[in-house]
């Protein structure tokens, strides 16, 4: 039986519709570039209401006319109101503005549609994506036994992490498996394993250690300095204390980076802790791992060579599009916790290099090649001087913050984040905390910029995360000044709104909007 010929409408890109794929990139290439060249604010303010009227407006089992209606509809339900990440008054999240090449390079991945798992999928992908992973190795400091993955985020590369380090405690506290890597009953209990980590680490760790089937108070909170780091000392006394109840130090999570304060803990002396215990050391540097390519701050990555596992997110400080982000390991031997054979895919004995063999996923995008063509195009010392304008820009915001009477400066910034709050003279904690929520959310509700909101010792505080090199203390200046004039119409009360103009108008849907924006990650 003969197969029918489809149409040349049938829309899956072949040699037929390379016209229609040139067509459709174009229209999906000068729509962002029309946007982004023109928005003069984060965001539109459009209500989650009126968003969802319209996006639950559209009938799904009728297709619109065509690509160019398609899209037109698509510019006005989502980029006409997505978050603008590369505008400088977005300054909440650890969201970047991203690198032109790497946009060329998701294209390209995207368009070829390479799977990074087998390597009958990806041959030429799968050799870039090692060469990276060698490189932030050799840049971590990991010696030639190193190796690692990339991942969908550092949640993954967290949890991953974690499965590695359970599996190397139980072989180490005599839990062998068969040549096949098979559970046998009678050894060491999921429920007696503890993780060490601060107070401040990524609440990945603890989701990461509930999906690993740990107990549900198996993440261990240790003490920090005054500036949020991991204590050394104190970390030797957790040590110790879980092992006089019986229990076993599975990991220790050091963070380089905090998501709040960008703590770094000291990664060489807790080193010294973790290697003088036997434990596995861990280092999270989902934030910081900017500062390997910095030119003049690589050095507060100390230590980070001693870790048996480490997390970056390329999607933060390298400037990549969502998602790219890798777990790194110091022996890839610790990789074959995570692999399996089977018969169809990666047979033992391959001759082949099989990517799928060390990571948790099957199906993996080509993520890696994004970074490829920016180091290619941008280099290496680009970012790290990105990296190093965004450090440079937290410290002259806390300097602007702490000159302004009406504003309170938490901490010191550790890496680019900034924590203060409204509070001006005669204003308590108490009503401190009632506006300040309300502030940040009057401000996302105007579309004029966006901050990020934390508790500090159960406190309300605002937060900058400054990840654009672009944006300058003119921006922070700016924000600030929206934020104070929100303020100042809080605190005065309802009875002062009458003469609505300017951000004023936002005030209203302070409360209505305040559970959109939940103090987030
Ligand atoms: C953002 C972050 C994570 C989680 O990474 P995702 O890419 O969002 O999954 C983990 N740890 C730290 C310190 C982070 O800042």
């Amino acid at each position: 039986m003969s197969h029918p010929q489809l149409a040349p409408t049938h829309h899956l890109l072949d040699a037929s519709t390379v016209e229609a794929y040139r067509e459709a990139m174009g229209r999906a290439t000068a729509l962002v570039a029309d946007r982004v060249a023109t928005v003069d604010r984060p965001y539109s303010g459009a209500t989650l209401e009126s968003l969802q009227a319209q996006v639950s407006r559209i009938d799904l089992d009728r297709p619109a006319a065509g690509l160019a209606e398609a899209m037109e509809e698509t510019a006005g339900l989502y980029v006409d109101h997505a978050i603008w990440f590369h505008e400088p008054r977005y300054m909440a999240h650890l969201n970047c503005p991203v690198a032109v090449p790497a946009l060329a390079a998701d294209a390209l991945a995207s368009a070829v549609n390479t799977s990074v798992d087998t390597w009958d999928q990806s041959t030429s992908a799968t050799l870039i994506e090692r060469r990276l992973v060698e490189w932030t190795c050799g840049r971590i400091g990991f010696g030639a036994a190193s190796d690692g993955v990339f991942t969908s985020g550092g949640t993954q590369s967290n949890t991953q992490a974690l499965l590695l380090a359970r599996e190397d405690c139980r072989h180490r506290h005599g839990d062998p498996r068969d040549a096949d890597g098979h559970d046998h009953a009678g050894g060491l209990e999921l429920g007696r394993l503890r993780v060490l980590a601060t107070a401040q680490s990524h609440f990945s760790v603890t989701k990461g250690a509930r999906l690993l089937g740990l107990a549900p108070d198996a993440v261990r909170t240790v003490a920090t300095d005054a500036a949020g780091r991991m204590s050394p000392s104190a970390l030797a006394v957790e040590i110790e204390a879980v092992r006089d109840a019986g229990d076993v130090v599975m990991a220790v999570v050091a963070t380089a980076g905090t998501t709040d304060r960008g703590a770094i803990d000291p990664l060489a002396e807790l080193a010294d802790v973790t290697s003088a215990a036997g434990v596995w050391l861990h280092v999270d540097a989902a934030y910081g791992c900017g500062l390997l390519v910095s030119p003049t701050r690589r050095h507060w990555l100390d230590g980070i060579e001693r870790a048996d596992s480490v997390t970056v997110d390329f999607h933060k400080s390298f400037f990549q599009p969502v998602a790219s982000s890798a777990v790194l390991v110091r022996d890839g031997h610790d990789l074959r916790h995570v692999t399996h054979h089977a018969d169809y895919l990666n047979p033992r004995r391959a001759l082949v290099p099989n990517q799928v063999d060390k990571s948790l996923q099957t199906t993996r995008r080509f993520d890696a090649l994004k970074l490829w063509m920016t180091l290619r195009v941008m280099g290496a010392d680009e970012i790290g001087r990105h990296v190093d304008t965004v450090v440079d820009l937290a410290a002259d915001a806390a300097t602007t913050v702490s000159a302004d009477p009406d504003l309170e400066l938490c901490c010191d910034p550790q890496l680019s984040t900034v924590l203060f709050r409204f509070r001006p003279e005669g204003v308590d904690e108490d009503e401190a905390d009632r506006v300040n929520p309300l502030v940040r959310s009057a401000l996302f509700a105007s579309g004029r910029a966006v901050v990020a909101g934390t508790r500090v010792d159960g406190r309300h505080w605002l937060k900058l995360t400054l990840l654009n090199p672009s944006a300058t203390t003119a921006h922070v200046r700016e924000v600030l000044d929206l934020l104070v004039g929100l303020g100042h119409d809080l605190l005065a009360g309802p009875e002062d709104r009458t003469a609505s103009s300017g951000p004023r108008r936002a005030v209203p849907a302070a409360e209505q909007e305040l559970e959109l924006v939940g103090e987030a990650g």
